[in-house]
């Protein structure tokens, strides 16, 4: 027997609010362990590093690795670690070329917003 069950709730932001709104307005902000100064991206509540508390918030560049990529049914996806981050995140990337591994967040119009990246132009 199959049925199909749908809910209607809201969650509210908490915590991840500044990177919420980062994602909104195509800003990357990462969580801040001020006791080791490692940024986390996407944000950590712990350190994985010194287990402390995260307890700031820091402002990258935007730009970022391309870890590893594929292609999914919603378009290219891939793993990435943002310049001054300490870890990697998912991340949709719209028409990644082959080869191409630098990229840089834009603005999400998904909500919740999620990390959406484009191809950083050549310079
Ligand atoms: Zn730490």
């Amino acid at each position: 027997m199959k049925r199909q069950v749908s809910l209607d709730y809201s969650l509210s932001a908490g915590w991840l609010a500044p990177w919420l709104e980062g994602l909104r307005v195509g800003k990357a902000v990462a969580s801040l362990c001020s006791a080791c100064n490692e940024a986390q991206f996407p944000p950590l509540r712990f350190c994985p590093t010194c287990r402390q508390h995260s307890d700031g918030w820091r402002k990258l560049d935007g730009h970022a690795d391309v870890l590893f990529r594929t292609k999914g049914t919603d378009g290219d996806i891939a793993m990435v670690r943002f310049d001054g981050a300490n870890s990697a995140c998912i991340a949709c990337i719209e028409a990644l070329p082959i080869g191409a591994t630098r990229c840089v967040l834009t603005t999400s119009t998904d909500e919740p917003p999620i990390p959406t990246l484009i191809v950083e132009p050549e310079t």
